[in-house]
């Protein structure tokens, strides 16, 4: 092995040794050595604030999630075939979570069953790899799935199918024919399906295919589909649809879950509504491996009646509880999802101020607690997507020692969502440094350069993207009988 641990050392054999399809972030990659609470050291000891790692949500090197995953690791760390006090402890305080405890979450009952069991594994993918299968042993024969326009669910070969934001990116293979997209509700250009048409024109689509519609996942707060918050009441639509029709609802929470968006604690409590699976990921364990799914008996009970056990070897590891209790206890002692909501708020206000200084480039802001996004457009008529200016902001950020993130199906979306520590203090920091990319670095000549890229951008690679997505968009009004309506 090599023993030059220099900067240009280990980006070399990184680049000889680790996968190419691998993706390293920025132009010039940062090593990181060291994190604390929102902030990552590179190999200099130079401090980046952290506005993109949803995954250390209660904080880099925190503490106590250490401690309670060592302890474990020198005490017995086995699988779940043994019994442990800890799993069916950790199990019940996520259940308790998930169903809430409030008057308005027992009159949910109506509108889908309480979710009393857990299965625990190691990914979001595997959560959601798992949501599939059961819903398919639930629902035999009913093999079509829906998914929203932009979604990403995992990198297994079960769900990059499932994932516009593969199949329909680069290097995807389309659309397979037993899934269908429904198009994201356009919130910014106005776009819009309401929840029940959207559901109906799935149902539709499945049963125009030949096929019926077994499951819908869906985000209740969209993320690789570019940080969109659903209009009020969208999700109740659309459950109620796809239930009629027998389908299974996912809520895919991997990225929006636990307080993420505020003093809710789920995306789907934000909509009033409870799902049939609801798979959980990222933050879960701080970045410790582990992830889950929790589901109803009923749904539970069928994926068990073929008489085939679940086993997942590291999936609900002594360990794993350890680091999912720990991240309770730091949530909730804490109450980072409260905090959660203020600061983002402010941040939000922010950001808004910025936008209305540069309103011909900041289209538009939007976001939920900690889970924003300023969606990035080019100058001029017709709101067109600018994922260079966006990528090029990220990089000056960069520069500053700020780390964005940009995402949504045209990329143009500049997205934070950082670690649940980040207070006024930070916000104030990222607003500074945006607010002096935007009003002293990005001159007009700048600009212009920027879309002069934009313009080969767009013919590259945007515009047979956006063809798919409005050919899909076209196919769905139809099957929904009517065109969208405007928000
Ligand atoms: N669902 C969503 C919404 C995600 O964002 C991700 C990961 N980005 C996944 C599922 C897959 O999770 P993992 O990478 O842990 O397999």
């Amino acid at each position: 092995c090599g023993t030059d641990d220099s900067y240009e050392a280990v980006l070399a054999a990184r680049r000889q040794m680790y996968g190419p399809n691998t993706s390293l972030s920025y132009e010039k990659p940062i090593m990181m050595v060291r994190g604390q609470g929102t902030y990552m050291y590179d190999e200099h000891g130079t401090p980046y604030l952290d506005c993109i790692n949803n995954v250390a949500h209660v904080g880099h090197g925190q503490p106590e999630v250490a401690a309670a995953i060592g302890s474990q690791l020198s005490t017995i760390n086995t699988n779940s075939r043994f019994l442990h006090p800890d799993l069916p402890r950790y199990s019940s305080l996520l259940l308790a979570s998930l169903n809430g405890t409030t008057a308005k979450d027992q009159l949910l009952d109506a509108n889908g069953q309480p979710l009393e069991v857990v299965y625990l594994v190691c990914s979001g993918s595997e959560a959601n790899d798992l949501a599939l299968r059961i819903a398919m042993a639930a629902r035999p024969g009913q093999t079509h799935v829906a998914v929203m326009g932009g979604a990403y669910h995992g990198h297994l070969s079960s769900l990059i199918p499932l994932s516009p934001y593969k199949f329909w990116g680069t290097g995807g293979g389309g659309k397979p024919p037993h899934v269908h997209v429904i198009p994201c509700p356009d919130t910014f250009r106005g776009e819009h399906l309401d929840g029940r048409r959207a559901g109906r024109a799935a149902v539709a689509a499945a049963r125009a295919a030949g096929g019926r519609l077994g499951a819908v996942f869906v985000e209740s707060v969209l993320s690789c589909g570019g940080q969109v918050v659903l209009p009020p009441g969208y999700l109740q639509g659309l459950y109620a649809e796809v239930r009629a029709e027998g389908a299974v609802v996912v809520a895919d929470e991997v990225q929006c879950g636990f307080g993420r968006c505020g003093g809710a604690w789920w995306g789907f409590r934000t909509q009033d509504v409870r799902p049939d699976i609801v798979t959980m990921g990222k933050p879960i364990g701080n970045g410790y491996p582990m992830a889950a799914l929790a589901t109803t008996r009923a749904l539970a009970n069928a994926f068990a009646a073929s008489g085939m056990e679940y086993f997942n070897t590291y999936g609900g590891s002594t360990a794993a509880v350890q680091a999912g209790m720990a991240v309770m206890r730091v949530l909730c002692r804490d109450r980072l999802p409260q905090q959660a909501e203020q600061t983002g708020a402010y941040l939000l206000a922010g950001l808004r101020s910025l936008q209305a200084a540069h309103p011909s480039l900041l289209g538009d802001v939007r976001g939920m607690g900690l889970f924003l996004g300023v969606e990035v457009v080019r100058p001029g008529e017709g709101r067109r997507h600018a994922p260079r200016t966006a990528r090029w902001i990220k990089e000056r950020m960069r520069a500053r020692c700020v780390l964005l993130s940009t995402d949504g199906p045209y990329d143009n979306v500049v997205k934070m969502k950082p670690p649940m520590v980040f207070g006024r203090r930070e916000a104030d920091t990222l607003l500074h440094h945006l607010g002096e990319v935007l009003s002293t670095e990005l001159t007009p000549a700048q600009l212009q350069r920027l879309e002069a890229e934009e313009d080969q951008h767009e013919a590259a690679v945007l515009a047979p993207r956006r063809r798919q997505y409005e050919e899909n968009a076209r196919a769905m009004y139809a099957a929904a009988e009517g065109p969208p309506a405007k928000l």
